[in-house]
């Protein structure tokens, strides 16, 4: 017997951090929100995990042959859990009828298709992929109106912003929105110093626990520029009202400013839990778990404006998005090949943002019809980076 007074969530990238600190706030209120649907790449024992614990009624992984040994697993343990395979059955339980509500929570461009699905299935969506915003911008802003899916945004500064807006969003009253951004583990550093930087101390930021790829991210800021691009489509506002600015504390999640000179800013611990939490119960609040404020230990907040020279990349974002058309597509293609190869140790540091720059600008600009002709676009600039990182491998 379920409930169907219950609201029901599908996530998208179940085993990873996101996802995680998505079940974690489900489990603290029980009675809201039932589990449907649970996907992953490959890793089948997290998802196997999950499963037995939250008995969605599907589940999914991108790799056949882990979803198999899925399969079997919960075969073996008594489980009714449907597990379907590939990217198709990935698809298909990001559309499932009975959902209420879908977590984006994939990491990169793979997310492009499933989140589309679940828009398309009119879905009300919490949006922490931010990489099928950059990529597919317009597409996906059009979709969402088409199909009547609803987006609420998961990534802490946007769901900031979000909570700082008016309900009707960005009007004449809204002079620019400011997006914080730690910093990342180098805050500080020059050039030179970062050419050294390995792996481990690029995921290690001083302020969040995140996946690999965005803690990288974080430590290049191509995250920021990456939700820089989020937050124009998002908020529907022109690159020009965005700046950015450097909070190493993290308690300021971002902030809006008004023409008569307010600013309202959105603060608390940093945890996502609180904007997955918001996003999840809008506009009502639940407990999310995230420890308070306590402004009686709080010493500082402090704010700088970006270092540019050492952190290209949140530049090259910013030109990405008015060069517009398929230009974004092509600077996440290549971050994302770069980031991998760095993170594999193929490729150093402070080449990330060369490959991004080179492959963007050898790469024409385009315009795309339609999802199809952008994730050609991405196939091509991942060939380019690739080849780049070949060319320049440490
Ligand atoms: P992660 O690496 O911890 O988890 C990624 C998830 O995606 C995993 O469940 C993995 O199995 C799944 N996945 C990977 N490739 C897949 C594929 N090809 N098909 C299907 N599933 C696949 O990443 P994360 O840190 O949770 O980040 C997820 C997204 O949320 C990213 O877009 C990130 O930028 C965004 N985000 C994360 C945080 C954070 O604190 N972690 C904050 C803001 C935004
Ligand atoms: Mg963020």
């Amino acid at each position: 017997m379920t409930d169907r007074s219950l609201e029901t969530v599908t996530i998208l990238g179940a085993t990873g951090s996101i996802g995680r600190q998505t079940l974690d706030v489900l489990a603290r209120n029980p009675e809201r929100y039932r589990v449907l649907g649970l996907t992953a790449g490959h890793r089948w024992r997290e998802l196997a995990e999950h499963c037995l614990t939250w008995r969605p009624r599907f589940a999914a992984l991108a790799d056949e042959q882990a979803a198999e040994a899925l399969r079997n697993h919960l075969r073996e343990a008594g489980s009714h859990t449907q597990v379907l395979a590939g990217h198709a059955g990935v698809a298909e339980v990001a559309a499932l009828q009975e959902a209420d509500t879908v977590v984006a929570a994939i990491v990169g461009a793979a997310g492009v298709r499933p989140t589309l699905a679940a828009v398309e299935a009119g879905k009300k969506i919490l949006l922490a992929n931010k990489e099928t915003l950059v990529v597919t911008g317009a597409l996906f802003m059009e979709a969402v109106k088409r199909h009547g899916a609803t987006l609420l945004p998961v990534d802490s500064e946007h769901n900031a912003i979000f909570q700082c807006l008016p309900a009707d969003g960005v009007g004449p009253g809204v002079r620019r929105l400011l997006l914080t951004a730690s910093g990342g583990p180098f805050r500080g550093w020059t050039r030179e110093q970062l050419t050294a930087v390995t792996p481990e101390q690029a995921v290690c930021h001083p302020n969040w626990d995140m996946g690999p790829k965005i803690s990288v991210d974080s430590a290049t800021l191509m995250n920021k520029g990456l939700e820089y691009i989020e937050a124009c489509w998002l908020f529907d506002v022109a690159p020009e009202r965005i700046d950015v600015v450097i909070h190493p504390q993290s308690v300021v999640h971002s902030m809006v400013e008004y023409l008569d000179g307010s600013v309202l800013a959105q603060m608390g611990t940093p945890d996502m839990r609180t904007p997955i939490a918001c996003a999840l119960s809008w506009p009502e609040r639940i407990e999310s778990g995230a420890s308070r404020l306590d402004f009686a230990t709080l010493s500082s907040l402090d704010f700088q404006a970006p270092d540019n020279d050492a952190f290209p990349c949140l530049g090259l974002a910013r030109q990405a998005m008015e060069e517009g058309g398929a230009a974004t597509a092509v600077l996440n293609a290549a971050n994302e090949e770069a980031v991998a190869a760095f993170l594999d140790r193929r490729l150093g540091f402070n080449a990330i943002g060369a490959v991004v720059e080179e492959t963007l600008q050898r790469t024409p600009s385009s315009r795309c019809a339609d999802v199809d002709a952008v994730m050609d676009v991405d196939a091509r600039a991942r060939d380019l980076a690739r080849s780049l990182i070949r060319e320049w491998a440490c």
